[in-house]
Order: C-alpha cells, then sequence, then structure tokens
C-alpha cells in the first residue's frame, strides 16, 4: 500500500506543528502558505513545501492537491481565507478535508459547507489546561460528548495503596476504572481488588460532573 499523502495549508504554530509531527510519523507531508517565509521556515521539516494562495482555485489545482489522501486547513485569523480555501477544496473533491476552526461560529459554517472534520485546538487546549488547573494529576482528557470524558490522570496520593473495591469508584463516583498504568504495563480490565501504587496512571471514563467530583475529593 502507498504511502499516506498529506497537505497542510497554512503553517502558523498548530499547522507547522501538524505538519512536522506527519512527516515525523513517516507520511508524505506537502506543506502550504501564502508566505514565502514561512515556507523558507519548514522546508527541512517536510517532504515538499510551496508557496501559494490557496484562496486560488487555480493554484490549487496547478498544486495537483486532489491527488492528496488528507488536507488539513489550518488557517486561522482570515477566516474568510479559511472558508474560501475550504469551499474551493470541496469542489475540486479531495477526499478528506479537516479544518481549524477559529470559534463556534466558524466551525459551524466550515461544517455546512462540507468540511469532514473540524477541530477545536485552541479551545480544546483551553479545556485540557482548564482540568489541569483543577487537578495537577490530569496529564490527558477526551471529550466524549458534552457531558462526558476520559481523563488520564496520575493517581492521587489518597488512593495510593488502596484497592477499587475499597475506593469504591463505581458506586460512589459513578466512574469507571478503564485502566491502571504501571509504568509502561497497562492493566486494562483492572479488577475490584487490584490496588493501586505510587507513580500508577488512571484512566477514568464518566461524566464530567462525576470525574470533577473524584479529582476533587482526591485532590
Ligand atoms: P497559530 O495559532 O497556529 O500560530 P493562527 O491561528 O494565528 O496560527 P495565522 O497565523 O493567522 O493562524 O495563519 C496561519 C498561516 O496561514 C499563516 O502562516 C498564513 O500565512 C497562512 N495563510 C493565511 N491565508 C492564507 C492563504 N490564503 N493561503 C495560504 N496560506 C494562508
Ligand atoms: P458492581 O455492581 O458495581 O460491579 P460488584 O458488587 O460487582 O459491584 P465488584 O465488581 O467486586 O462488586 O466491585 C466492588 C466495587 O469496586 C464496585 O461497586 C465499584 O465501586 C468498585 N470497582 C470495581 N471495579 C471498578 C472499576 N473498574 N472502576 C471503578 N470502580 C470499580
Ligand atoms: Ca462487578
Amino acid at each position: 500500500m502507498a504511502k499516506k499523502q498529506y497537505a497542510v495549508i497554512g503553517m502558523g504554530r498548530f499547522g507547522s506543528s501538524v505538519a512536522s509531527a506527519l512527516t515525523n510519523l513517516g507520511f508524505e507531508v506537502l506543506a502550504i502558505d501564502s508566505n514565502e517565509q514561512k515556507i523558507q521556515e519548514v522546508v527541512g521539516l517536510v517532504t515538499h513545501a510551496v508557496s501559494a494562495d490557496t484562496t486560488d482555485e487555480e493554484a490549487l489545482r496547478a498544486i495537483g492537491i486532489r491527488n492528496f489522501d488528507v488536507v488539513v486547513v489550518a488557517i486561522g485569523a482570515d477566516i474568510q481565507a479559511s472558508i474560501l480555501t475550504t469551499l474551493i477544496l470541496k469542489d475540486l473533491g479531495v477526499p478528506k478535508l479537516i479544518v481549524k476552526a477559529q470559534n463556534e461560529l466558524h466551525g459551524k459554517v466550515l461544517q455546512k459547507i462540507g468540511a469532514d472534520k473540524v477541530i477545536y485546538p485552541e479551545r480544546d487546549m483551553g479545556l485540557r489546561v482548564a482540568h489541569h488547573l483543577i487537578s495537577p494529576n490530569i496529564l490527558d482528557y477526551i471529550e466524549l460528548s458534552d457531558d462526558y470524558s476520559i481523563v488520564e490522570m496520575k493517581a492521587p496520593q489518597p488512593t495510593i495503596g488502596k484497592n477499587l473495591k475499597q475506593l469504591d469508584i463505581r458506586a460512589k463516583y459513578k466512574c469507571n476504572v478503564l485502566a491502571i498504568k504501571t509504568n509502561e504495563h497497562m492493566n486494562i480490565s483492572p479488577y475490584a481488588d487490584d490496588i493501586i501504587k505510587e507513580n500508577d496512571i488512571l484512566v477514568i471514563v464518566g461524566k464530567n460532573a462525576d470525574l470533577t467530583n473524584f479529582e476533587i475529593v482526591h485532590a
């Protein structure tokens, strides 16, 4: 099978970090930006880099953008350019279109004009930071819906040396421990009598409010 080919448009902080991460993962990545200087900055980090204004349909055709499996649009402040670019890419028949949104309204428009996936890196990072402020134990956080999440947290001090039954997590907090990570070992279906050890990492699913209760009680 051929390597997947990605094009990333907009070499701001987000776009350039996506582009270089994909390159490091072994994919072929074309970086595009209208600013020649930005292109110079990423030349060594990606497979190819070209300067083009992506609101110009002819320029996108000339690049052969349709031949890419996935196109990521990471144009930020210029919302009009982001929307126009997305519209043109959709028209050209790009198979998978992932677009960064600045805010909810921008995101709604992108969805309406056919973006396959809309991402909100600033907002999502904000949520992660907010959780981190509530509890310094939180390492990562996945939003499953508005109300439910999965959190990865350092085992809080008060839980260490106890098992799940003693902590009675499901009954008391309505949260489920999906996994307990000890160093590199993952226990992915913990038993009620599995004991939490110092430096373990817990992966817990639940309602946000219930997860927050668990975090606060064990802070
Ligand atoms: P970040 O927060 O990720 O650094 P940002 O949200 O501030 O980025 P901008 O810097 O506004 O985003 O835009 C990202 C890049 O998109 C810029 O390097 C800019 O040159 C590029 N860009 C803007 N308009 C176009 C366009 N029409 N065609 C190609 N690239 C464009
Ligand atoms: P349940 O009906 O909640 O499964 P149970 O009577 O079957 O309870 P056990 O499976 O032995 O009893 O678990 C005892 C208690 O330990 C559970 O009520 C729950 O609070 C806690 N517990 C066990 N496993 C987990 C888990 N993976 N995540 C969260 N809590 C757990
Ligand atoms: Ca049970």
